[in-house]
């Protein structure tokens, strides 16, 4: 890994991991990580989590699974050209939503609501408790005892009172210092995975039209590019190439501000970059553009009629779960019922954040239909 950039975060300057261990024989640390998180049970149920389509509206829409492997994908290549640690790169995008909820956003902004007296939830922050505490897979500690720097990458943001009782990796966020470098850039290639995804299977889906989306200028440009490149492709074909390209310019923008940035501020360590201003970023018409994109898909897809029905059920369900557990905590399985001994509200949090789509509807059958065992 020689060809890293001195700002890279590399074995040699990693912060290690909070259980000390033997160096791993034939892959980096990082690589470790990434493996360790694919083995993970958490990891696998993302195939059942939803993105923003439930799980059973279709087999062709992004779940958070597949949204993860094109974070990794598009995170990967960016960090090549900037020479920074593409295999941390990958572990903090494959682990970045291991921590969601059943049901995508409704279901966390459910579960943060009935949450709300015991701290609220964020799905950051149990993301990282995914990773530090509740897989169990190995006999010397709880977790997967993660390098810091994976960990750090996975807490994207996190809220100062929560942030306090996090020791090291909640420490950035009270004396307002940046993460990595590998950090920064995953955050952004999740954001250029989601709202390009999100156009496709918003297409896909019908909710929202090609019509609607050339009022966008970044989809209009790229669609005139795509006809002009191939005069003769027309739907879904079309479709995949202007999204295909407005990733590729996406991208490109991104290594080229970045550079510039890194460029502007020198930083050679990890301690520099930690102090600097974020710099993996958008140029300014980039943002501009991005920006423009979000706001069409909240209030024409996220916000659609038929995406707020689905979304109501869902936070239905998730209360519905979770109001009779906090009754009547002897209803959860038995592996919950003694830890909410100690803790009743996280016990049911962990088991309900742990939910894929369909698990939590069959619980829910279970639990309020008098048909369903
Ligand atoms: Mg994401």
């Amino acid at each position: 890994m020689s060809d890293l950039a001195t700002y890279a975060v590399s074995s040699e300057n990693s912060r290690g991991r909070s259980i000390k261990e033997k160096p791993p024989l034939g892959r980096s640390e990082f690589q470790r990580d990434r493996d360790r998180i694919i083995h993970s049970s958490a990891f696998r149920r993302l195939e059942y989590k939803t993105q923003v389509f439930v799980n059973h509206e279709g087999d062709l829409f992004r779940t958070r699974l597949t949204h993860s492997l094109e974070v990794a994908q598009i995170g990967r290549s960016v960090a090549r050209s900037l020479r920074l640690n593409e295999d941390l790169v990958e572990a903090i995008a494959l682990a970045h939503d291991l921590g969601h909820t059943p049901f995508g956003h409704a279901g966390q902004d459910a579960l943060n609501e009935c949450m709300k007296d015991h701290n609220g939830f964020e799905h950051n922050l149990q993301s990282l408790r995914v990773v530090d505490i509740l897989e169990e897979r190995y006999g010397a500690f709880d977790g997967l005892n993660l390098c810091f720097e994976t960990r750090e990458g996975i807490l994207k943001h996190c809220a100062k009172k929560n942030a306090k009782k996090l020791g090291d990796v909640g420490t950035r966020f009270l004396i307002n210092q940046r993460p990595s470098l590998e950090a920064q850039l995953t955050n952004l290639a999740d954001e250029i995975a989601y709202n390009n995804h999100d156009v496709d299977d918003g297409l896909r889906s019908g909710l929202i039209t090609q019509k609607e989306l050339e009022e966008v200028s970044i989809f209009s440009r790229h669609l005139a590019m795509s006809k002009k490149l191939y005069s003769g492709i027309s739907g879904r074909r079309l479709i995949h190439e202007t999204i295909r390209s407005m990733i590729n310019t996406l991208v490109s923008d991104l290594i080229k501000q970045s550079t510039a940035n890194i460029k502007d501020i020198q930083p050679d360590n990890l301690q520099s970059v930690s102090v600097a201003p974020y710099l993996i970023s958008f140029s300014e018409k980039t943002k501009k553009e991005q920006q423009e994109l979000k706001t069409f898909l909240r209030n024409n897809l996220y916000q659609h009629f038929k995406v707020a029905r689905m979304s109501n059920k869902a936070q239905h369900t998730v209360k519905m779960l979770f109001n009779i557990f906090s009754e009547d905590p002897r209803l959860l399985p038995l592996k919950y019922q003694e830890k909410s001994h100690k803790n009743k509200h996280q016990a049911i949090t962990d088991y309900i954040a742990g939910m894929t789509d369909r698990y939590a509807i069959r619980e829910y059958r279970r639990l309020f239909s008098i048909e369903a065992n």
